[in-house]
């Protein structure tokens, strides 16, 4: 087995047991321990510049849009909410039946959404907008341009990413966070510098036109939108 299958064995298994009893906590709103709420509260961020972002460009019921790796729908449903198409994936069959389930709940139509159990690497298809949030971490930096190659090519008009960054300081946390594994050891985190990220958009035709960064105690992810001319 290669690495690159050895990665999302791993990562698709993590997903459907006990990875998926922590991220749905994780990424609802019930009682979480503190670094979980460090977590909750950050990636609330990064969701949030991803939506502002949208709405701000005032023609989200006019696109169309894929959320590869959706998780619990923590992008989606907010993005239907508005009124926007979007497809909806996630390599995790538990991850999507939580999503779908929370669209049932949350939302007044949930027909704008639809929702498939795929890895990202097998969609097929065109979108405006091609999203991929908190996904790239659990893949080497090799895998992780393979992976934004393939959504690139789905992509008409933008593609818009999250990673953590790999930066010096990062990288002394993570190893001291290697020291102490803790009982809620999750699965490989993978950090990736900003330039080979902005590379690899760059070699399939896309300019960067808006950047953020979300970082609290616990989670970084560096958010960069990549549109084409
Ligand atoms: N994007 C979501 C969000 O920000 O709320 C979920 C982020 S969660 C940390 C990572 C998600 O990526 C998990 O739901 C996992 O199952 C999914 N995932 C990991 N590898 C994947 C792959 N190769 N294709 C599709 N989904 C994948």
């Amino acid at each position: 087995m290669n690495t690159a299958t050895d990665d999302k064995t791993i990562v698709k298994d993590y997903f459907n047991a006990t990875g998926f009893d922590r991220w749905r906590r994780i990424y609802g709103d019930g009682e979480v321990n503190k670094v979980q709420k460090d977590i909750r509260v950050g990636h609330q961020q990064t969701i949030d510049t991803v939506v502002g972002w949208l709405k701000a460009d005032g023609n989200l019921h006019s696109l169309s849009l894929c959320d590869a790796g959706c998780g619990v729908g923590s992008l989606s449903l907010p993005l239907a909410q508005e009124g926007a198409k979007i497809f909806a994936s996630d390599i995790s069959e538990k991850m999507v039946t939580e999503a779908k389930e929370r669209a049932q709940k949350d939302l007044k139509d949930a027909s704008n959404v639809t929702f498939a159990v795929q890895d990202l690497e097998s969609l097929t298809g065109q979108y405006n907008t091609v999203i991929c949030l908190d996904v790239l971490i659990h893949y080497p930096t090799e895998d992780a341009a393979k992976m934004i190659n393939h959504l690139a090519s789905l992509a008409e008009k933008r593609l818009i990413l999250s990673f953590a960054p790999k930066t010096l300081c990062l990288t002394l946390l993570k190893k001291i966070g290697e020291f102490f594994p803790g009982p809620s050891k999750t699965t490989r985190a993978y950090q990736h510098k900003e330039k080979d990220i902005i590379e690899i958009l760059e070699n399939n035709g896309f300019t960067i036109q808006r950047k953020d960064m979300t970082s609290t105690r616990f989670y970084y992810s560096r958010i960069l939108e990549g549109v084409k001319e």
